[in-house]
């Protein structure tokens, strides 16, 4: 299975090229049709597998796709990691990828100023790169709400409990519409993110590498 297989259009070809993306790994083989087509995901793979693609160029289609882009605020794509470290590097494989289309990412993590993340969020963004408790601040300050989220990922969830965030990804479960797609992705599954599964995706096609 190749990248063209995908039905990625001709400026998301072009960055995949760039980046020098030959073909698809194999969570990418088998992740992309499936959230492509709209379902939600459950990716049982570790960093260096090549998730971030994975879940990032079928958002950018998703949003591309949404006839509504020009109105409301908000993030509609919101994307939440455990740790600002990873944080960092989904949201630079983000705006690598969505560069073309000019899509505005903006960050919610530690290390970078709380008050720049405020205005950013506030000016309007369609994707947000999270950690759970810098985003629960930034929505408390009222930077955004997340009334507009229709696609959620939540990458390294088995970590994200590890450090104690259940509280935080709940309360922002609570928060995204429910007519939305999920993915998420786990490198182990305790019982704690098999039941976060049962909570927050609905059928999800499980995909191990
Ligand atoms: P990740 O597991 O998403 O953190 O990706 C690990 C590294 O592999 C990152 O530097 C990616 O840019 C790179 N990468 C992801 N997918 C591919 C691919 N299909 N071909 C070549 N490199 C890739």
């Amino acid at each position: 299975r190749s990248f063209a297989q995908c039905g990625f259009d001709s400026d998301l070809m072009g960055v995949i090229k760039r980046a020098g993306f030959e073909k698809p790994t194999p969570i990418q083989a088998q992740a992309l049709p499936v959230a492509l087509s709209g379902r939600d995901v459950l990716g049982i793979a570790k960093t260096g597998s090549g998730k971030t693609a994975a879940f990032v160029l079928p958002m950018l289609v998703h949003i591309m796709d949404q006839p509504e882009l020009a109105k409301g605020e908000g993030p509609i794509g919101l994307l939440v990691a455990p740790t600002r470290e990873l944080a960092e590097q989904i949201h630079k494989e983000t705006r690598r990828f969505s560069k073309p289309y000019g899509l505005r990412v903006a960050a919610a993590f530690g290390g970078l100023s709380k008050y720049e993340q405020f205005k950013a969020l506030k000016g309007g963004s369609e994707v947000a790169v999270a950690t759970p408790g810098r985003m629960i601040d930034l929505i408390k300050m009222k930077a955004c709400a997340l009334a507009r989220v229709t696609y959620l990922v939540f990458d390294e969830a088995d970590r994200m409990f590890d450090m104690g965030f259940e509280p935080q990804v709940r309360s922002l479960l609570g928060q995204v519409r429910p007519d939305r797609q999920t993915l998420l992705f786990s490198a182990t599954m305790p019982r704690k993110v098999e039941q976060l599964v049962v909570d927050a995706l609905s059928s999800p096609v499980r995909i191990t590498v």
